[in-house]
């Protein structure tokens, strides 16, 4: 075509990305029929304490049964869903099956798990959220203390507007639920907000645990660099997990650095909930 400074453009079609666009309008229109019909499903991944190696909580992962295409991995889809607003109502949803889930494994020990649960920024922003939740701990009969909620660091601190989620974050945590920081140390990190954040605890995100062959350092520069942060978060008085452990290497790691909390696929990968019903509560080393 011809822009206005009169040179001449060509718009190059092309076939693969087109067909990308096309998939994800298909996508995101089927989504509401599909949390309709149960498409949504949640998977559950052990997290695991490294002192005693015993299973402390469960992290719901979603993972959508599309009758089409298979299972598909959030990845897939909760940016479509963030884009087009159904976070909102998927997200309760999904609350709603993971704290009646841990209603039930809680029949099952004296030990239970608690259930930890992403949210994503758009339902951080709904004006709705601790009325829904508080809702869903009341339908299920949930205490509010066997519930996590993760939140990535760049959702709750935005420069624009943060007073209001730290507001939300208070409120959901004087409830008693377990606020932690999801992939800690990727996002839009601004170290000076984290003592004022209400939270119990931070995720360490799996590329912190890469270590020295990732990145050319002598082995003691980056066991260092792994106890302090870990020390980081316990100066604030914070749960510390490591996400990502793939290897007995990793946990032996993690021990000399003091972390609470282990998840990965060392410990296991992300299974249907009733193959939790008799391996409560561990031990999972
Ligand atoms: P996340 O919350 O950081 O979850 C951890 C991701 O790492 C999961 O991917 C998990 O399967 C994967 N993982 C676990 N252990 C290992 C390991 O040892 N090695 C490696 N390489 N990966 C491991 P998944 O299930 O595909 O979820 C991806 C992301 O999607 C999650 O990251 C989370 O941000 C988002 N997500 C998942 N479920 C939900 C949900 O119900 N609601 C919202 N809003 N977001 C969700
Ligand atoms: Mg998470
Ligand atoms: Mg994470
Ligand atoms: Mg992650």
């Amino acid at each position: 075509w011809v822009k206005a400074d009169g040179k001449v453009r060509w718009l190059v079609f092309d076939p693969a990305r087109n067909a990308r666009e096309v998939s994800r309008y298909r996508l995101s229109a089927d989504m509401p029929g599909a949390l309709d019909r149960g498409e949504f499903i949640l998977v559950y991944q052990p997290l695991v304490n490294l002192d005693t190696g015993l299973l402390e909580g469960l992290e719901a992962l979603v993972r959508w049964r599309h009758p089409g295409r298979g299972l598909l991995s959030p990845d897939e889809f909760i940016g479509l869903a963030e884009d087009t607003s159904l976070i909102v109502p998927l997200g309760i949803h999904l609350l709603e099956q993971a704290c009646r889930q841990a209603v039930r494994w809680q029949q099952l020990t004296k030990d239970p798990p608690y259930v930890s649960v992403n949210l994503s920024v758009r339902q951080l922003r709904s004006p709705a959220l601790v009325a829904d939740v508080a809702a869903v701990l009341d339908r299920t009969g949930l205490a509010p203390e066997q519930l996590q909620l993760e939140i990535t660091e760049s959702a709750i601190i935005d420069p624009d507007d943060d007073t209001n989620l730290i507001a939300t974050l208070q409120t959901l945590a004087d409830l008693g639920i377990r606020i932690t920081i999801d992939d800690f140390g990727t996002g839009y990190s601004n170290l000076a907000y984290l003592p004022t954040l209400p939270v119990h605890g931070l995720k360490l995100d799996r590329t912190l645990l890469l270590g020295p062959d990732r990145w050319k350092v002598p082995e003691p520069v980056a066991d260092s660099f792994l106890a302090n942060l870990v020390s980081l978060g316990h100066s604030l008085g914070l749960n510390v997990t490591a996400e990502g452990v793939e290897t007995a290497e990793h946990v032996r790691r993690l021990r000399v650095a003091g972390a609470d909390t282990g998840q990965g696929w060392y410990f296991g990968r992300p299974e249907y909930a009733e193959q939790f019903a008799d391996r409560l509560p561990g031990p999972w080393t």
